[in-house]
């Protein structure tokens, strides 16, 4: 089998999106499903959308274009503000898009009035994590704005946490957000089909406290994906933290003293202790580098210890017999690492689906099911 590659078990994104959705649903929030660490890959989307996602959100139009022409026909929001140059594609591809600048907005409406669509606008709101956002001062005079303007219609507001800063999202932060939706409906009447909380990030807030306030959406991905709580990169309750596995193979077995070469060249006191214990004993080559994968974000597997990274190769130590050339190893990644190489050329996906249920019935009948190809 071709190496490197990435291996997906698309059950296991099925069965955490359902387990999510599940749990959310008592509180009241609906899961919408981001695609963008997997760069929209068909399949992988329409395992989330059978978990029982409300809905898709991408942040690249070209990953749009991607799912799109694979069939899915489900509502697509682009949660990334479109770029200028890209404003036409948007409206074509995209039901909705969540926006921060007032010229996009113009640029949208004047691309939807030419199409003959109207085209939905989610204003996001700066709560403190420093990236996109309107200020929430400037929210209600935005709102009105584009309630006004023919081509687009205002169908919600959110905010997003914890991407650049690393803050979490308080109970406060969130009572804020729902405020403030109140107060944009005070000014435009009752518009605001969706609040949106904002990512991964949000669940423990949405699991634990008691009152969600107006919050009726978050945009899941990397809990989906991999299981995890983004901040502690802890593992999720009930979740798989292996729907994921990067494969790559030995290109050089090492022959030699490991002992000697650590030694004589890497000689990091960590490693050096390692080697003196015998907890290292071969020098060993992968082939893929940095060009494929964040290599800081492979998890090494029992006896396997991280040595370094280059573009093209990965080098590790390993104790015990030493690994032929040719010999596969298997590792879990996180979240960038899963970025990087999904969007690598040189690695392959391989799906698997070792559990095929009956999709969850869609009530709006819109999603279209994908063959597994
Ligand atoms: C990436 C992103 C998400 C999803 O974040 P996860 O941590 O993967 O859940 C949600 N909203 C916005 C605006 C994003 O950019």
């Amino acid at each position: 089998m071709s190496c490197p590659r990435v291996e997906v078990d698309l059950s296991k994104i099925r069965g955490n999106t359902r387990t999510l959705v599940e749990r959310l649903k008592g509180r009241g929030i609906g899961v919408t499903a981001v695609t963008k660490a997997v760069c929209g890959h068909p399949a992988i989307a329409q395992a989330m959308l059978d978990g029982g996602a409300v809905s898709l959100a991408e942040a690249r139009l070209s990953n749009v274009r991607r799912l799109r022409q694979a069939g899915l026909t489900c509502p697509i929001t682009l949660i990334r503000t479109p770029l200028l140059s890209q404003v036409y594609g948007v409206v074509q591809l995209c039901d909705a898009s969540y926006n921060t600048e007032p010229s996009v907005i113009t640029a949208l409406a004047a691309a939807a009035l030419r199409q003959g669509k109207v085209h939905d606008i989610f204003l996001m709101v700066e709560m403190g994590d420093q990236r996109e956002g309107i200020k929430p001062s400037d929210v209600g005079d935005m709102a009105r704005h584009v309630v006004g303007m023919p081509g687009v219609a205002l169908k919600g507001i959110g905010a997003n946490f914890a991407c650049l800063s690393g803050i979490s999202p308080t109970d406060a932060k969130m009572r804020a957000l729902s405020s403030l939706a109140n107060a944009v409906e005070r000014q435009c009447g009752a518009v605001l089909r969706t609040v949106s909380g904002g990512n991964s990030a949000n669940l423990p807030w949405a699991l634990e406290v008691h009152a969600t306030g107006r919050v009726n959406d978050l945009r899941i991905g990397e809990a989906v994906l991999l299981g995890v709580d983004p901040l502690t990169g802890r593992q999720i309750e009930g979740m798989h933290r292996d729907a994921f596995t990067l494969v790559a193979e030995v290109i050089e077995a090492g022959a030699g003293s490991a002992r000697q070469f650590f030694q004589n060249t890497i000689g990091t006191p960590a490693i050096n202790q390692l080697i003196r214990n015998a907890l290292i004993n071969n020098k060993i080559i992968l082939g893929l580098g940095q060009q494929d994968i964040d290599a800081a974000g492979l998890l090494m597997p029992p006896g396997v210890t991280f040595i370094g990274a280059t573009s093209d190769h990965l080098v590790i130590g390993t104790r015990g017999t030493p690994l032929r050339v040719g010999t596969e190893i298997r590792f879990q990644i996180n979240y960038a690492a899963l970025m990087r190489a999904m969007a690598a050329p040189d690695i392959q996906t391989k799906l698997r689906d070792d559990q095929p249920e009956p999709p969850i019935h869609k009530p709006q009948g819109s999603n279209r099911h994908l063959a597994l190809t």
